[in-house]
């Protein structure tokens, strides 16, 4: 049997992929995706999230979050609208939300604030929540600390932290996520991360159609209309396998390792519907 594996974060629903979206879908299934998580970023694209939610229930698991780079961009009704869409989707995932000071003019005082509110959303319908943090590790602890959380736990998608601070997001419930671009020979620091997480706490994401791994873990290529390489979520098997080196773990025993993280954190979606 083919391994089967699941992308814990991606944006299926971005501009970027629409042009060929039934054959990135297809060419994913045949990749041996069986479940893919597509995280909404802003009021702009929850209804595309939903729709690809509904057309696609046995592969796709609806998340539904205001990022930081689009808090700027939100309407007075935002939260309204947000927390509507549980009724239609009321196991979809919380995100993407998070921290960023790494981003431009970063007003982290309102960022805090939208993230506060997405996870006080997330711990009281104890849905899976999908965090974003780039330069903003301590004050993401902080908020992580003094709140509830999701009694499932979260996840920190593409986790780009510190080795030294996985044991403090792990005892809160984290899960973290691995992304190709790690594949990168400079970011031997953050793979030196990922060796300390937890192995019930890993999982596997594309964040397609962006962070983009090294060539050789290309096994799906994809451009924009402009030219410019996308990321694919069927390069994930590619990706798991540079994981697995990395781990010096068998790739099979990797897939099934992060499938049976990924049916217990995205309960009720088993990882191989
Ligand atoms: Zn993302």
């Amino acid at each position: 049997m083919t391994p089967s594996f699941c992308d814990a974060h991606n944006h299926l629903q971005d501009e970027r992929f629409a042009p060929g979206l039934s054959d990135v879908i297809s060419t994913s299934r045949e990749a041996g995706i069986t479940r893919c998580v597509v995280n909404g970023t802003s009021e702009s694209d929850w209804p595309q999230v939903a729709a690809l939610a509904r057309s696609h229930p046995d592969l796709i698991i609806p998340s539904f979050g205001l990022h930081p780079w689009k808090a700027h961009q939100r309407s007075a009704d935002w939260f309204t609208i947000l927390t509507d869409l549980f009724a239609e989707f009321p196991h979809a995932g919380v995100g993407e939300c998070g921290l960023d000071r790494w981003m431009n003019n970063h007003d982290l005082p309102d960022q805090t604030e939208v993230f506060l509110q997405q996870l006080e959303l997330a711990a009281q319908l104890n849905s899976p929540l999908s965090i974003h943090c780039l330069q903003a590790w301590g004050p993401l602890l902080d908020c992580l600390r003094d709140h509830s959380r999701p009694e499932r736990g979260f996840l920190l998608h593409s986790y780009g932290g510190s080795a030294p601070l996985v044991p403090n997001f792990s005892t809160l419930g984290a899960y973290f996520s691995f992304s190709g671009y790690f594949l990168h020979p400079r970011k031997e620091s953050t793979r030196q991360a990922f060796r300390q997480v937890p192995a019930d706490r890993l999982l596997l994401e594309s964040d397609a159609p962006d962070m983009l791994p090294p060539e050789d873990f290309v096994t799906a290529s994809l451009l924009d209309p402009d030219g410019t390489a996308l990321n694919h979520p069927a390069n994930l098997p590619a990706i798991a396998s540079g994981l697995a080196k990395i781990l010096g773990i068998d790739p099979e025993d990797l897939s099934t390792l992060t499938n049976n993280n990924f049916t217990r954190f995205f309960t009720p979606y088993p990882a191989n519907p």
